[in-house]
């Protein structure tokens, strides 16, 4: 190969679990090319256009980078999604969704998430690299640092993108945002907001690397069926009209649990960052215990059916599945308009709205009987909600903190709360003010 003779500092090796794509471009680096020069140059008559080579590397390129770089050729293949066939995904056909396991980039059109980092972790890198680990949906936090990781980028909101990258500028280009240059370095760092959440990803990456898991009544199950009932009640609490009822029940069910209505609902349940996962991975974790008891009672509680709860889902794993039909079917009691009518007085002569949680709450029957509740938030106009109590800001400051809020996939009640914390604890340090 022409590539033979080049000395050994133009071929950094692959760190301990580096993405490909990572390694890829600092190679590309080294060898002051960007990543589109030098893949053709690994894979002859090749061309760059994907955007996530960790999931669409060929065995080609595989085989040549171990080659170059005087790598096992099983390394390199580590560092790709290769390492979770069979224990994600049974087998990847390169289009489809794979559950837990976001693109990098884009996705049908729409900016997609699926690399995060630890700023910490690049910080104290001698050579910063993105690492595989950071690639896992139910992965929030850095087990190191005990901080949240960033999907995205801190300035701009763009995501994390280790084969493009922002112009030279003299510093280290694979961790500046492509877009806008800023050094993923400098993000802030966040407290997790679960002091649990280290230890339970701690269990849930074991659980992807030996390929089974323990669940209740259910006892073991492999890790293809269980990290898919993960995914289903994490979505059921992400997204769709029991999300915030269910959200609540867990919330009063466990005060140690994050407010429901600090998370934004959004459909495409992948694109949450990873404060909103980690918040509703809490409530899962919450919804799995004692499995399906938890489960069962909450979904009742709310009046979910079992045809909401395995409707598209013919491939639901046998323990999702098996508890949903057998203790969630039971035929539903239907309300009158007149009995709706009378609940929904009560409630207003109390003061309170008749919302769907609290029609079911005071009636006691399943959903579906109220066709007229109002939705479970009734919608104030813009700058009335309660975040909004913000005396003397000016009507420009809140639209930019609207948007910046939604660039960080916030809703503006959290992000204000984290802008005063970081000021807060500036000033602390500034101060020398302790906690
Ligand atoms: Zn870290
Ligand atoms: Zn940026």
């Amino acid at each position: 190969m022409v590539f033979s003779e080049s000395p050994v500092s133009l071929r950094p090796s692959l760190q301990p679990d580096e993405t490909l794509g990572s390694w890829l471009t600092r190679i590309a680096l080294a060898n002051g090319l960007s990543p589109s020069e030098f893949y053709p140059i690994v894979l002859p008559g090749g061309r760059l256009y994907r955007t996530d080579l960790d999931r669409l590397a060929c065995d080609d390129l595989v085989r040549n980078l171990a080659a170059y770089a005087g790598a096992e050729e099983a390394e390199v293949a580590a560092a790709t999604f290769r390492r979770w066939a069979g224990l994600l995904f049974e087998a990847d056909d390169g289009r489809r969704k794979l559950t837990w396991l976001p693109w990098v980039g884009t996705a049908g059109g729409r900016t997609s998430f699926g690399q995060q980092a630890c700023p910490l972790c690049l910080v104290e890198d001698s050579h910063p690299y993105f690492r595989m680990t950071w690639r896992l949906g139910f992965v929030t936090a850095c087990p190191r640092h005990g901080i949240l990781l960033i999907d995205r980028c801190p300035a701009c909101g763009e995501p994390l993108q280790p084969l493009f990258l922002p112009p030279p500028n003299g510093r280290d280009r694979l961790i500046g945002c492509w877009k806008c240059g800023a050094d993923y370095r400098r993000a802030p760092k966040v407290s997790v907001l679960d002091p649990g959440a280290v230890e339970r990803e701690g269990g849930w990456r074991k659980i992807a690397r030996e390929g089974w898991a323990m669940l209740g009544d259910y006892g073991p199950q492999y890790s293809l069926a269980w990290f898919p009932i993960l995914w289903r009640v994490y979505r059921l609490l992400a997204t769709g009209r029991f999300a915030f009822p269910l959200r609540t029940g867990v919330a009063d069910r466990n005060r140690a649990m994050p407010r429901p209505e600090n998370l934004p609902m959004v459909k495409e349940v992948e694109r949450l960052n990873p404060r909103c996962r980690q918040a509703l991975l809490s409530m899962a974790d919450e919804l799995l215990r004692d499995w399906p008891r938890v489960f069962v009672e909450a979904c009742r509680e709310v009046g979910i059916a079992s045809r909401i709860l395995i409707k598209d889902h013919a491939d639901a794993p046998f323990a999702y599945r098996d508890p949903v039909v057998r203790h969630l079917s039971q035929p539903m009691r239907t309300m009158g308009a007149d009995e709706t009518k009378a609940v929904t007085r009560l409630l207003e002569g109390e003061g309170r709205i008749p919302t769907l949680k609290n029609l079911l709450a005071v009636s006691g029957v399943k959903a579906g009987a109220f066709a007229d509740a109002a939705p479970a938030r009734p919608v104030r106009p813009y700058g009335t909600h309660r975040y909004w109590k913000l005396d003397g800001v000016s009507a420009e400051v809140r639209a930019a903190a609207k948007a910046a809020a939604h660039r960080a996939g916030e809703k503006v009640g959290p992000w204000v709360e984290q802008v005063l914390r970081q000021k807060l604890a500036r000033e602390r340090r500034a101060h020398h003010i302790p906690k």
